[in-house]
């Protein structure tokens, strides 16, 4: 039989704030020495007192405008209650019955709810010698503001899934509210999965869904969907149950494997937290203004990029996704000289800038291992450099070997230009000059060309371009060879 599959995804996202959810100490993913981010509240000692860290809110309520959600006119935190060594106070303060956002949609998924609450320590596994292994446990996480968004099962496929995870990812990153960096574990999602037969009596009942858990990566999540959804099938088809749990994801296995019964709400004991106010953040904040100066999102950028810039929808999503990329690029293109492309007329100066910026500026960066934050060139310096480039002045391989310099020292493209002498012999007289010896020490190759061997041209072509040391204008080469050779 066939199955419908259904699935709905929780995300959470550790935010971009200076301190922790509840006290002072440093929110920072990249601290290295254990434990030294701390401080009695988010240890969890007992007399000490939380306070809600305003920043983390106004990060979720931006996430909750820019989903479209409605933003709680009253919200409050509460107590979830459970044991485990990551857990200093044995409950983590979250949200349950009034969270900060409710409803909203993205990709024609709807949103059940956003939320806040504080993230975990991490648990560091050893195995020494001859000993049993040891778990050390790392408090610099523990207290850092977490958001948990929680979608309907409104999602047919792991494509559908991962698309939709990429996008939230996209915007909470334009946003600025997150890094969401799944390989560094900013951004965690579980996904629910449930199957349906299509028989008429059932069809519109959903099945038994299991939570998978693990998964650190939008291939693991695609791969986690599609195995569960064979995985249940296989079952149903047996005629046996789908059990309800929590399954975790082996990558190495590329398996989900069960790791418990799934727990019920009412094991958390949740109850309101006691040493918070509740919130009231359509008071706190100003919604509407709030609203006006969010940042364009990267669907409202996909659309403004194809009516502004000479560029396809392939190349505007491409730099769109990446957002140090876009944002250089705007950068860059605002610099950029309206003289049309003299180099390659056919080309606007924007596609050069993209050809340029995405191909042979990021393959120095993968090349090198360098992110944007430590790149030397400016946007402005990319400008002047393509703005060489498309007004002639130089020629693509020595814009290569300049953008190369800029790349290791920084300077500017006309000092370099100018260092080294790799501008474009544009004078028309010294050219002909240069041809005249290249058509006579190239007998041969003349003589075929008169006869009709059209190939002969670019190999002198080729022969001229040599002699100028690729400082020539290709276009120009040939229309005074072919001038010269068609004179008696
Ligand atoms: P729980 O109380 O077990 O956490 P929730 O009702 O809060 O369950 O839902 C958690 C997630 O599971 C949500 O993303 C929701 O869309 C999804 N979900 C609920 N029922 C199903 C189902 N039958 N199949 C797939 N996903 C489901
Ligand atoms: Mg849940």
């Amino acid at each position: 039989m066939e199955y419908i599959p259904t699935i709905g995804l929780e995300v959470h996202a550790e935010l971009k704030t200076r301190t922790k959810m509840f006290c002072d100490s440093p929110n920072d993913a990249d601290e290295k020495h254990p434990n030294t981010n701390v401080c009695p509240v988010c240890l969890g000692h007992p007399g000490t007192l939380p306070v809600i860290n305003k920043s983390a809110v106004e990060h979720v309520i931006k996430v909750g405008l820019a989903l479209g959600g409605k933003i709680a006119d009253i919200s409050k935190f509460d107590r979830k209650n459970y044991f485990y060594p990551d857990l200093p106070k044995a409950y983590q303060i979250s949200q349950y019955d009034q969270p900060l956002v409710q409803g909203g949609e993205l990709l024609g998924v709807r949103l059940i709810r956003v939320h806040l609450e504080e993230d975990t320590g991490t648990l560091v596994h050893e195995t020494r010698d001859q000993e049993p292994e040891t778990s050390l446990v790392d408090f610099n996480r523990a207290g850092v503001p977490l958001m948990e968004l929680v979608t309907e099962p409104d999602i047919k496929s792991a494509g559908q899934a991962v698309a939709f995870g990429k996008e939230l990812r996209l915007i909470l990153r334009y946003l600025g509210v997150s890094d969401a960096d799944m390989e560094k574990g900013h951004m965690r999602l579980e996904a629910n999965v449930s199957l349906s037969d299509q028989r008429p009596e059932t069809r519109d009942k959903l099945g038994t869904k299991v939570e998978v858990k693990n998964i650190n990566s939008f291939k693991a999540l695609g791969s986690a969907i599609e195995y569960e959804i064979k995985r249940q099938s296989e079952l149903l088809e047996k005629g046996e149950k789908i059990k309800q749990e929590t399954r975790g994801w082996d990558d190495i296995k590329q398996k989900t494997f069960s790791q418990r019964t799934k727990e019920e709400a009412h094991d958390y004991r949740y109850f309101p937290e006691p040493d918070l106010p509740p919130l009231e953040p359509t008071k706190v904040f100003d919604i509407e203004d709030m609203k006006r100066h969010l940042s364009e999102l990267p669907a409202q950028k996909r659309e403004r990029f194809q009516k502004e810039f000479a560029l396809s929808e392939k190349q505007a999503a491409a730099l769109i996704d990446e957002k140090n990329l876009v944002d250089f690029f705007e950068a860059a293109a605002s610099e950029l000289a309206s003289e049309e492309n003299k180099n390659a007329p056919e080309k606007s100066a924007e596609e050069l800038l993209f050809n340029y910026l995405t191909s042979d500026l990021v393959g120095l960066m993968n090349e090198t291992e360098t992110d944007f934050t430590e790149l030397k060139i400016t946007p402005q310096q990319f400008a002047s450099l393509i703005n060489l480039i498309s007004g002639a002045k130089i020629m693509s391989r020595q814009a290569k070997e300049i953008l190369r310099k800029m790349f290791e020292t920084g300077e500017h493209p006309e000092e370099i230009l100018a260092k080294e002498g790799l501008e474009t012999v544009s004078d028309e007289g010294a050219v002909r000059i240069m041809i005249l010896e290249v058509i006579k020490e190239n007998p041969q190759a003349v003589a075929d060309f008169k006869k009709g061997k059209s190939a002969s041209l670019q190999f002198l072509v080729g022969k001229s371009m040599a002699k100028l040391r690729g400082r020539g204008n290709p276009e120009m080469i040939r229309k005074i060879l072919e001038e010269e050779l068609s004179s008696p």
